[in-house]
C-alpha cells in the first residue's frame, strides 16, 4: 500500500544514517589510533639518542631528578655510574669517524645486554660518555656491575664491516642510601661526584672502576 511504502522509505533512510554514522566512527577511530601511534613515536624519538638508541641528555635531565626524589622519599638506595671510552679519539683517528660511530653503537648494545631493563637505564651524557642509573642498588653492587661491564667490554673485540677494534672503558661510580638522611640531593652534585671518580679512574691508568660515596 501507499502507506507501507512511505513507512519503508523512512526506515531505509534511518538505516542508511545509522550505517553512515558507524562508518564515520570507524574512520575517526582509525585516524585517532594512528595519531596516538605517531605521538608515541615522537615521544620515543625525543628521548632517544639517534646514533646509539639509548636515552639522550634530555631524558636524563627529566628523569634523574625524579629518581633522586623517589629514592629520598622512600628511603631507598640509588647509584649512578659514569663510563667513558678510553682513548676514543684514537679510534676515530686510526679507523675514521664512521667506524667510531659503529663502535659507539656496539658499545651501547653491549651495556644494554647486561643491565636490568625493568629498573636500570642508560643515557648518553655527551660524546663517548654515558651515565648508567641504577635504582634500588647499593654502592657495592653498583661497583660489581660496573666492573662486570668493564671486563665484558675489554674482553670482546668489536667487529665493524672493515675492522676489528678493541676498546676499554673507565668507570666512576657513586650512590647514596637515604635511610639515615633526609637532605635533598641535586642531580648536578651527584653527576659532579661521579665525574670525579671517573676522572680518578682515568688518572690511575684507565680500564678500571673507581667508586666512592656521595657526598665524597
Ligand atoms: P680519554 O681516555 O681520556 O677519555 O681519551 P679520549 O680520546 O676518549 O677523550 P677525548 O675527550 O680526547 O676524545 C673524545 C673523542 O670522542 C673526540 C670526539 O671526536 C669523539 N666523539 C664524540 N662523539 C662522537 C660521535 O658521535 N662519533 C664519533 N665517531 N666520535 C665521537
Ligand atoms: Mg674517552
Ligand atoms: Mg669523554
Amino acid at each position: 500500500t501507499h502507506e507501507k511504502i512511505k513507512l519503508l522509505t523512512i526506515l531505509t533512510k534511518e538505516c542508511s544514517l545509522v550505517m553512515e554514522n558507524a562508518m564515520l566512527y570507524a574512520r575517526l577511530r582509525r585516524k585517532h589510533l594512528s595519531l596516538e601511534k605517531a605521538n608515541r613515536e615522537i615521544k620515543h624519538l625525543s628521548r632517544t639518542d639517534s646514533l646509539t638508541g639509548c636515552y639522550n641528555r634530555g631524558y636524563l635531565n627529566e628523569v634523574l631528578p625524579r629518581e633522586i626524589t623517589r629514592a629520598l622519599r622512600y628511603k631507598r638506595p640509588l647509584a649512578v655510574a659514569m663510563c667513558d671510552i678510553d682513548h676514543f679519539k684514537k679510534v676515530n683517528d686510526i679507523y675514521g669517524h664512521q667506524c667510531g660511530d659503529e663502535v659507539l653503537k656496539q658499545f651501547v648494545k653491549r651495556i644494554l645486554e647486561l643491565i636490568r631493563h625493568d629498573t636500570d637505564w642508560l643515557a648518553r651524557y655527551g660524546g663517548e660518555e654515558f651515565l648508567l642509573v641504577l635504582p634500588e642498588t647499593n654502592l657495592g653492587n653498583a661497583f660489581s656491575l660496573a666492573d662486570r661491564l668493564r671486563n665484558h667490554l675489554a674482553r670482546r673485540i668489536i667487529e665493524t664491516e672493515t675492522h676489528q677494534i678493541s676498546i676499554t672503558a673507565s668507570f666512576g661510580v657513586t650512590g647514596f642510601h637515604a635511610s639515615h638522611s633526609d637532605s635533598t640531593i641535586s642531580p648536578e652534585a651527584l653527576i659532579n661526584t661521579v665525574d670525579g671518580y671517573l676522572y680518578e679512574a682515568k688518572t690511575r691508568g684507565r680500564n678500571q672502576v673507581v667508586s666512592g660515596p656521595y657526598p665524597n
